[in-house]
């Protein structure tokens, strides 16, 4: 047997060292491979150096890291709409358009080009043309003769700017003809109306007044009116004058959509029915503001619109003989004379009115109501 005995270590202590070995230089690898992986990346956008983290890609860059930017929206006009409302812009990696998951890697170049401006579509709608009312005709009465019928209009317009680009009438609309007229001739009658009422103690005055000298009234009443005070609304039904509809809170109806005309006209003629009973057909517009929109109304509601002829100007409040002198110097044979009984202090109209009676009636004038002065008109020769 030899001596000499290599010392040799246990095989158990061989393979060990080897293991540790291995894990040495894969501890080393995966150091490396780590530093090289957390190590930023240097690209270039558009011309300017950047770093980027790695795994970055191109939309990890952002809108604001680009020079270019992306186009406008742009109306028919030319004008902008929409800033940056275009189409976006492109960007392209080592001279290739990239997509937003392209992963970067250093060195790589990109390129951003501006995105092109868009120009809005266009939309094409049928507007209604409204139509113009002719008045013909001299007098207190008024009669929508032929009705108005809208036309319409094709419109072109941006579907964003709302700009118009085209125009074109598609058919004509046709005027409303509204006549106005006298009684027949040779009728010496005028009628008395007292609007916004009915009033406490104006109206009560004025019905005094109208049943000493008996004389018939049209009293053109406020639904709201009609609402606070309905025992005076039944009077002015008892003593046998007319009652006829002012709308329900006198608004100006030349102002209003079609609907709420249409619920003013309603409201004023369903208070005087359901507190008087009385059905009226006979409309007098606050203000006597009339349009192609409120004639239109009045006829599918089929009421009758009365104006006047003569104001008595009592609204100004200019003193009782004033009011007296504007209608007896303007009534002619079929006037329709305007005064108040509502719508504040009318002591001035109370005043005036047995002077107004006396001298019109000492120039040979009887008074009737509106309704009847429109009989007039209508009776056969
Ligand atoms: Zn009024």
């Amino acid at each position: 047997m030899s001596n000499d005995v290599i010392d040799r270590p246990p095989r158990s202590r061989v393979v060990w060292g080897t293991v540790a070995g291995a894990i040495v230089i894969l501890l080393v690898l995966a150091l490396t491979a780590g530093w090289a992986a957390s190590r930023p990346s240097t690209v270039t956008v558009d011309g300017v150096s950047r770093e980027v983290s790695n795994g970055a890609t191109v939309r990890t860059l952002g809108p604001g890291t680009y020079r270019s930017s992306a186009g406008d929206m742009l109306a028919v006009d030319g004008t902008v709409t929409r800033v940056r409302g275009g189409q976006p812009i492109q960007v392209l990696r080592n001279g290739h358009p990239a997509t937003p998951d392209e992963l970067l890697h250093s060195g790589d170049v990109i390129v951003s080009r501006p995105g092109a401006d868009l120009r809005e579509s266009l939309e094409t709608t049928e507007v209604s043309v409204p139509f113009a009312i002719s008045y013909l005709g001299k007098g207190s009465l008024i009669e929508e003769r032929v009705p108005g019928v809208p036309g319409v209009r094709l419109v072109t317009r941006g579907a964003l700017s709302g700009v118009e680009v085209s125009s074109t009438v598609l058919i004509q609309p046709n005027d409303a003809v509204v006549q106005r007229f006298h009684p027949r001739a040779g009728t010496k009658v005028v009628a008395l109306t007292f609007d916004d009422g009915p009033w406490p103690k104006s109206t009560e005055a004025i019905l005094d007044v109208l049943k000493r000298e008996q004389v018939p009234g049209t009293f053109f009443m406020l639904g709201v009116r009609v609402k606070k005070a309905p025992a005076v609304a039944r009077r002015v039904v008892a003593e046998g004058h007319q009652v006829a509809n002012h709308t329900l809170g006198h608004r100006l109806l030349t102002k209003e959509k079609p609907k709420e005309i249409k619920h003013q006209i309603r409201g004023g003629a369903a208070a005087i029915k359901k507190y008087t009973g009385v059905s009226t057909r006979w409309l007098r517009p606050p203000y006597g503001g009339m349009n192609a929109k409120s004639w239109k109304v009045a006829r599918v509601e089929k009421v009758h619109v009365v104006i006047w002829d003569v104001d008595s100007k009592d609204w100004t409040k200019p003193g009782a003989q004033k009011i007296a002198s504007n209608v007896v110097r303007h009534a002619k044979p079929g006037s329709i004379i305007l005064m108040h009984d509502g719508g504040g202090d009318r002591s001035q109209t109370v005043k005036a009115l047995p002077t107004i009676i006396k001298k019109l009636r000492a120039k040979g004038y009887l008074f009737v109501t509106v309704e009847e002065l429109y009989a007039v008109k209508r009776a056969p020769k």
